[in-house]
């Protein structure tokens, strides 16, 4: 084959929506995922407004610097949908409609019972030259056109026509057009550590990896409660990738052991379902102050009914006596956020709904509710699995922040209780600095 491969790309996302505060390109993410993984990197990418001269700045650049140029959005029926024009003007082709994608589109009408909207014959227009990339999840078919040795691919909008699509292309047309290398990655999800604590340890180990062969780039984020770390190795040997992404994840788990929730890039919550299943338990949660989120994420997992049984939302004093009998006494002595309630809640979730493991949340999320003595941010967590340990803990910003942490952290002391590797994270307070009982 002489044509040279496939080595870097632009993305332009078209559509007015995404420049209000409202609305984000995610396309680019997905996109960018994809191309990678064929070793392609993305030199740059533009969010541009449903507009024609706009449009056609941004492409002719993109066209004059890159051999694939990838355009997403606007190739819908309305008016404000201009990619298809702008494109084939830019590279003065008439535009023809195609018979069998207007057929097309009538029988997906005509499937849901619906006449064709006159506007929808918009979508059959095929600049002359391109081909025609059936969109199975929608009306907008994809457009692909190559052009003095550029492509360029034309995605509709909506994630999930533009997913598949891009998919089946990455697949049939652009592997084959890409060189050999390919970007291999790993993904470690740490709970209980903060950002710094990560870097503190890890840095002195992955900062030696860019000289190695592969080498491997590492990056750091945190998402609410967790820290990822992302590993990427460039290789054209797909064992040799592999194998030196294995032993760099086997010297991060050398420090961080307990502290990481997975090294194949499942979730927390998919972690302790899998752990749920394998053991064949099941749990139950009471939530105060997270008002269900941690049974929410739970439950956000495909076939989580096998090991969820249930969640209750117990959020005044009241409830957590009427649903749980947790003797207003003891919530009196303690107070509502105490290692004690936690306890009690853990305890009693688990006996009531006969399962395995329990679990109790209660917290002060804020703005209001804080004192002295348990400030915005102090959550007592309980997991009763049969006899209960409660940790208190101080999660820092906002109620929306501290909401998340204690779910995310009830969910990780579920995994290490399962997982028998108990050790205390970076956010729970000492037994000296803890108050309210427990
Ligand atoms: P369009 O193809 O321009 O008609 O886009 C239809 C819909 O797809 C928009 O209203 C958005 O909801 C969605 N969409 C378009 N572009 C993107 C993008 N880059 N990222 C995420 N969603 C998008
Ligand atoms: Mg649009």
């Amino acid at each position: 084959m002489s044509r040279p491969p496939l080595t870097s790309a632009a993305i332009i996302a078209v559509g007015s929506e995404m420049l209000t505060p409202t609305r984000l390109d995610t396309n680019s993410l997905f996109i960018t995922d994809v191309l990678n993984g064929l070793g392609i990197d993305v030199a740059c990418k533009a969010v541009v407004g449903d507009d024609r001269a706009e449009l056609t700045a941004h492409l002719a650049l993109a066209l004059s610097r890159h051999d694939l140029v990838i355009v997403t959005g606007g190739l819908g029926p309305t008016d404000d949908d201009l990619t298809r024009e702008v494109v084939a003007a830019h590279l003065n082709l008439p535009l023809d409609e195609d018979a069998e994608v207007l057929a097309a589109i009538e029988r997906r009408f005509a499937w849901r019972g619906f006449r064709m909207p006159a506007v929808n014959r918009r979508q059959a227009q095929v600049p002359r030259g391109a081909e025609v990339l059936p969109n199975h999840n929608g009306t907008a078919p994809g457009l692909w056109l190559e052009t003095g040795g550029r492509i360029i691919v034309l995605l509709p909008g909506p994630p999930r026509e533009m997913k598949p699509m891009l998919r089946l292309i990455a697949d049939e047309r652009l592997a084959p057009r890409a060189g050999g290398l390919r970007i291999h990655r790993r993904l470690i999800r740490i709970a209980g550590r903060t950002e710094s604590r990560v870097e503190e340890l890890t840095q002195p180990i992955y900062s030696s990896w860019t000289a190695r062969t592969p080498p491997i780039a590492t990056t750091i984020l945190s998402v609410p409660g967790l820290i990822e770390l992302h590993l990427s190795a460039r290789s054209g040997d797909a064992a040799l990738g592999a194998a030196a992404l294995d032993a760099a994840v086997a010297e991060i788990d050398a420090v961080l052991g307990p502290d990481i929730v997975s090294r194949d890039g499942r979730s927390l919550e998919e972690v302790v379902g899998d752990l749920l299943r394998g053991r064949g338990l099941r749990i139950a949660l009471a939530e105060s102050c997270t008002g269900g989120l941690a049974t929410t994420r739970l439950t956000d997992v495909p076939g989580s009914s096998d090991y969820v049984e249930r969640g209750v939302v117990v959020y005044s004093n009241a409830a957590k006596t009427d649903l749980l009998g947790v003797p207003a006494d003891l919530i009196a002595e303690h107070g509502a956020v105490s290692e004690a309630v936690a306890a009690r809640m853990a305890m009693a979730v688990r006996t009531r709904a006969g399962v395995d493991i329990g679990v109790g949340i209660t917290g002060i999320a804020g703005p209001g509710g804080g004192s002295d003595d348990k400030p915005v941010g102090t959550v007592c967590i309980a997991v009763a699995a049969p006899d209960a340990r409660a940790r208190t803990f101080r999660f820092p910003g906002n109620r929306e922040l501290v909401r998340t942490f204690s779910a995310v952290t009830a969910l990780d002391m579920v995994r290490r209780r399962l997982e028998a590797r108990e050790a205390d994270g970076d956010w729970v307070m000492p037994p000296s600095g803890r108050r309210g009982g427990g």
